[in-house]
């Protein structure tokens, strides 16, 4: 039987970074992924495929509503060729989730293609069609990841009520699509259709967009994507979701109870996704779940069995890529015997709609049911020259401070290049800046950035150029 130091279940970005990092610790490693391409939810249906979708879908867009202002004439009509599209996307993603061979290769990782499951805690059967073989590892990381979750009454057909999966591969443009969930999901995927010329409309439970981040991201984004002309219902409970042919009918109810009907021809369910366990057989190694599916794990990223640890969707916490690639470099260097650390508050939330919307560190919602002494500044995108020239006017950036020591506790932004502006912020942060040290450094002219050095101005109200 083959036998490893570490055995990493799970190819996504918590999975295969974890192996490398195993590897690069001189430990004998091997990863199992049940599909045929490595890369996981994020480089197969998740984060590359629905950036790469939003990337085309903002040139169509730019083509159509901005080429003229900007003094380009394209001679005959602008048209979406669907196809090419996602043929394109299908591209990236193929030469993504390649990169990944060559990385397993290059660090000397034996990849097993097939679904694996404990036999104990210390051996793992995989399986793949009509074949079956054993492994033995002194160390297992558990990194298997997430599936959408839905609604009980829901019945996914995959074809017109669907879920971002089946959304990243649409044969043609929707005429209405409705959007379940008005969280990360359901507005970067609604953004994609409606640029392509879709009707979008979003139904959210809750009073506000992405109602996990600071509530003037919410307004923001929300005032833009209604100037977009997506239609947004907040405080609407769905109740039902019916196709008759190829119709779509959401019945939801409003803030005052009253029934909404709403009609369409997809209808795309993003209500949040959950932990995947399925398969895995946790009982044979004595590996503990939650009741919400997700495995327990300590501060050490280790389950209740002392040589299975877990990582990524599969553990508390946020679902992100960059969260799953922290906990797989940490998780492989506890296992090593270093003493590694991870920093929850300062692991940064992006939305790639068009304005970006950014965040890292405490909400204002946050600090105030704290009950913590702080101050803000805020500055409105607009205001910049960079802003003007390239016509993205939207947005603003806000800074919580400490009100005695100054120190940043939050940074919201929502505007051009948030996603990576936010990177800024994170590194103050993790230095433990005040606002006055940003507000001290020099930023590049013209640049988005210097939004976060007026905002820090503006925490001690002294904003330039407002
Ligand atoms: P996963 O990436 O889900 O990988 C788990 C892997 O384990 C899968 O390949 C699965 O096949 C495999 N597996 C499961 N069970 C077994 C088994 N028993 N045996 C063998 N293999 C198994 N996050 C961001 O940070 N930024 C984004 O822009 C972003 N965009 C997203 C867009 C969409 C549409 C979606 C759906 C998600 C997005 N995410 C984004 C979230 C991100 O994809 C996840 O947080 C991330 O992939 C989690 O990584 P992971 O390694 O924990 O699990
Ligand atoms: P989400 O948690 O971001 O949003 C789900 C939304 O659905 C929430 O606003 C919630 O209030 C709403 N909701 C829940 N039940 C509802 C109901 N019955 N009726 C109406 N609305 C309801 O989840 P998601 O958008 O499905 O994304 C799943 C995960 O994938 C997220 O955790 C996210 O972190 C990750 N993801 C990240 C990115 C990114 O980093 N840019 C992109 C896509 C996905």
């Amino acid at each position: 039987m083959k036998s490893y130091d570490v055995t990493v279940i799970g190819s996504g970005p918590g999975g295969y970074v974890a192996a490398i990092r195993c590897a690069q610790l001189g430990m004998k490693t091997a990863l199992i992924e049940k599909y045929n391409t490595l890369g996981g939810t994020c480089l197969n249906v998740g984060c590359i495929p629905s950036k790469a979708l939003l990337d085309s879908s903002h040139h169509y867009e730019s083509a159509v509503k901005h080429f003229a202002e900007h003094g380009i004439e394209v001679p005959g009509e602008v048209k979406v060729n669907l196809e090419q599209m996602i043929a394109r996307k299908q591209a990236v993603v193929d030469q993504t989730t390649g990169g990944i061979d060559f990385l397993m290769k290059k660090n000397k990782i034996e990849v097993f293609n097939g679904l694996g499951s404990f036999v104990d805690a210390n051996r793992i059967k995989i399986e793949t069609e009509g074949d079956s073989e054993e492994i033995e590892s002194k160390n297992v990381i558990i990194a298997t990841g997430s599936k959408p979750a839905s609604l009980p009454f829901i019945t996914l057909d995959k074809e017109r009520i669907i879920t971002s999966t089946e959304a990243l591969k649409l044969k043609e443009i929707p005429k209405h699509m409705i959007v379940i969930g008005g969280g990360v999901i359901g507005l970067e995927l609604g953004q994609v259709y409606k640029r392509l010329g879709a009707d979008v409309t979003v139904v959210e439970y809750m009073d506000r967009i992405i109602p996990t981040m600071d509530a003037s991201l919410s307004k923001e984004l929300a005032k833009v994507l209604k100037k977009q002309k997506f239609k947004i219902l907040t405080s609407h409970q769905v109740e039902a979701v019916e196709r008759k042919g190829d119709t779509i009918h959401v019945k939801a109810k409003n803030k005052k109870g009253e029934p909404v009907e709403i009609e369409g021809d997809y209808c795309l369910v993003s209500v949040g996704r959950k932990a995947y366990t399925e398969g895995l057989n946790l009982e044979a190694a004595g590996v503990k779940a939650n009741d919400r599916g997700q495995i327990e794990v300590n501060d050490h990223l280790q389950t209740n069995v002392s040589n299975i640890y877990a990582i990524g969707d599969v553990v508390r916490g946020a679902m992100l890529a960059h969260k799953a690639e922290e906990e797989g470099t940490m998780a492989a260097e506890i296992i090593a015997g270093q003493k590694p650390h991870i920093d929850y508050n300062l692991i940064p939330g992006v939305v790639y709609t068009w304005p970006e919307v950014a965040s890292v560190g405490k909400t204002e919602e946050e600090l105030k049911e704290a009950g913590a002494d702080y101050k803000t500044g805020s500055f409105p995108m607009r205001a910049l020259g960079r802003s003007r020239a390239s016509m993205d006017i939207d947005g603003l950036i806000k800074v919580l401070a400490d009100s005695k020591t100054d120190e940043i506790l939050g940074v919201h932004m929502i505007g051009a290049r948030a996603a990576d502006m936010i990177a800024e912020a994170v590194v103050a942060m993790e230095f433990r800046a005040s606002s006055e040290d940003v507000s001290r450094m020099s930023h590049a002219h013209p640049t988005f950035t210097e939004a976060i050095k007026e905002a820090c101005l503006a925490v001690d109200d002294r904003a330039l150029h407002v």
